[in-house]
């Protein structure tokens, strides 16, 4: 995608645990439980569990995929092999050919708007998640699972396994950013913030167990713009901040800027090139609101990149 930096969003979120929590980490360990909690280091080098940035995108993918099929907009299915099903970066490696590749305007211009927003195999999406991390390590509880016998409906003998969870209560920090955006993005992403927040979304292992239910809680969100000019009052997209150098991507023919003056009373910052907005606490909620607006109208418009299945 673009060369340089025109815009960026930056959440800082808690995740809380509202039900006992596990992700998994991988490979077959010899001793403890069947299933235990990936870990990493913290700032002071203790070990402490995580839930990794990648299982963080890929439920900001999944949830933000799910709104956009509600909303009859089709996406394409990232796990397709083979067969009608279509998937981007697939799309793209058939166009290839030889020294022939798919230039970056074009692939997102072809794309599909979740590869537009978290990428494929062809371009780098705009969405980046830190790892989620605890301040200090928190106590695991294990736990005692059954497997399920298919023709008693009871227990199966020996098919018992362990598995450690977090309880719920545990918080764990992490940072979203979001660079290059089109509002209609931003608005995808800020639907599915508000579901986060609402508790609506379960990440990691055991969902039909009841476990893996969180909360975020948006604690701060850094709004930045780079260029000469000041945005004056508005946060723009990229398309309302290049105009005419944006063409070759195909962005999208809607809203993509939000005056904030009527949202809020501050005006950017000028640091040098770049300018810096940080929305209060108490403005947040009506951001989001505005700026999933903003992708309503795009998606009830017919504005949003439709691609042949
Ligand atoms: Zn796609």
């Amino acid at each position: 995608m673009l060369k340089t930096l025109v815009n960026e969003s930056i959440w800082d979120l808690d995740l809380e645990a509202i039900d006992p929590l596990l992700v998994k980490a991988g490979g077959i360990t010899l001793s403890g439980p069947d299933a235990q909690w990936l870990e990493t280091r913290n700032r002071k080098g203790e070990a402490v569990q995580v839930i990794p940035g990648t299982t963080l995108k890929g439920a900001f993918r999944a949830h933000g995929e799910k709104i956009l099929r509600t909303l009859n907009l089709p996406v394409c299915n990232p796990f397709v092999r083979e067969g009608a099903d279509r998937f981007c970066g697939r799309a793209f490696d058939q166009r290839s050919h030889g020294d022939k590749k798919v230039s970056p305007s074009e692939a997102y211009a072809d794309s599909c708007p979740a590869c537009r927003l978290f990428g494929s195999t062809h371009f780098i999406g705009r969405f980046q998640s830190a790892d989620a991390v605890p301040d200090r390590k928190l106590l695991t509880e294990s736990r005692d699972g059954v497997g399920i016998d298919r023709i008693s409906g009871g227990a199966y003998p020996g098919a018992k396994f362990e598995y450690s969870v977090v309880p719920a209560g545990s918080v764990f920090r992490t940072r979203i950013a979001i660079q290059n955006f089109e509002m209609w993005q931003m608005g995808l992403l800020a639907l599915t913030l508000r579901d986060f927040m609402g508790g609506f979304i379960r990440i990691g292992s055991g969902k039909t167990r009841g476990l893996g239910g969180i909360k975020a809680h948006l604690t701060g969100w850094h709004l930045y713009q780079f260029g000469k000019s000041s945005p004056g009052r508005e946060m723009r997209g990229i398309g309302a901040q290049l105009g005419q150098t944006g063409k070759a991507y195909r962005l999208v023919d809607g809203p993509d800027s939000l005056n904030l003056s009527e949202a809020l009373g501050q005006s950017w910052q000028r640091e040098g090139l770049r300018w810096s907005l940080a929305i209060p606490a108490a403005d947040r909620e009506t951001v989001l609101a505005s700026l999933s607006e903003i992708f309503v109208a795009c998606a009830e418009g017919g504005k949003l990149p439709r691609v042949a299945q």
